[in-house]
């Protein structure tokens, strides 16, 4: 299958959810393919390479989706319209400062540890709600979504992750302040974005079943 076709089929499966083509590793030619097919919203996970290939990309938006280290946070508030991965309340403060720096209101997710694993980034359940209340002073960051990668199991064995992570956005979707806004649930990869659509998501994060298997 090309590129142009799983586009096309995938949009037309996922119907209101929104795609997040995963661009990573692929080359900017494939990635216009994509982009010309109907994909709007580029997810990276690398500053560097996305730095590298966007001069040469169509019109479109950018999410950072990788661990954002501190060295890299000024490139990625320049670059990126979404930041997803937004793991603490160290990293939300440099966005803000950053932000501030360069005049902009950064749009970020939180991403949110949903099985507890060591290994993992991303918030806890029971961080979340605490870190929400030091959001408000911040005035150059707006948070509009939660994201989540669930521990790797087999498709059916995720549903019970994303059904609290569903759970968890319907609650934090109370909290309602100038910078927080929760409307976004990004959730669901070429493996198990079906699961994570019956179960709420309201974007899913597609890399190889449209680009094939990564080499890298
Ligand atoms: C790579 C990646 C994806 C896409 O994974 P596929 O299995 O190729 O669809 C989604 N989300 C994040 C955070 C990723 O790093």
């Amino acid at each position: 299958m090309s590129v142009d076709n799983n586009i096309k089929s995938i949009l037309a499966e996922i119907g209101d959810t929104t795609l997040v083509c995963v661009s990573k590793t692929v080359e900017p030619e494939r990635i216009n393919e994509a982009l010309r097919a109907g994909a709007t919203i580029l997810g990276e996970n690398r500053v560097q390479e996305f730095e590298a290939k966007c001069a040469q990309l169509l019109p479109c938006e950018s999410h950072f989706i990788g661990h954002l280290q501190t060295n890299k946070i000024k490139k990625a508030v320049q670059l990126f319209d979404v930041i997803q991965s937004v793991d603490s309340l160290k990293l939300i403060r440099k966005i803000d400062q950053r932000a501030r720096v360069l005049g902009k209101v950064q749009k970020v997710y939180l991403q949110v540890n949903i099985g507890n694993e060591p290994q993992k980034s991303g918030f806890r359940v029971e961080e979340i709600k605490k870190a929400i209340t030091e959001i408000p002073s911040l005035k150059n960051v707006c948070v509009e979504g939660l994201m989540c990668i669930p521990p790797l199991l087999s498709p059916e064995q995720t549903r019970p992750y994303f059904r609290k992570m569903k759970y968890l956005f319907e609650e934090m979707k109370q909290e309602n302040q100038d910078n927080i806004n929760f409307c976004e649930l990004s959730m669901g990869m070429s493996n198990d974005y079906r699961i994570a659509i019956e179960e709420g998501a309201t974007m899913v994060r597609i890399g190889s079943a449209i680009f094939g298997k990564r080499q890298l």
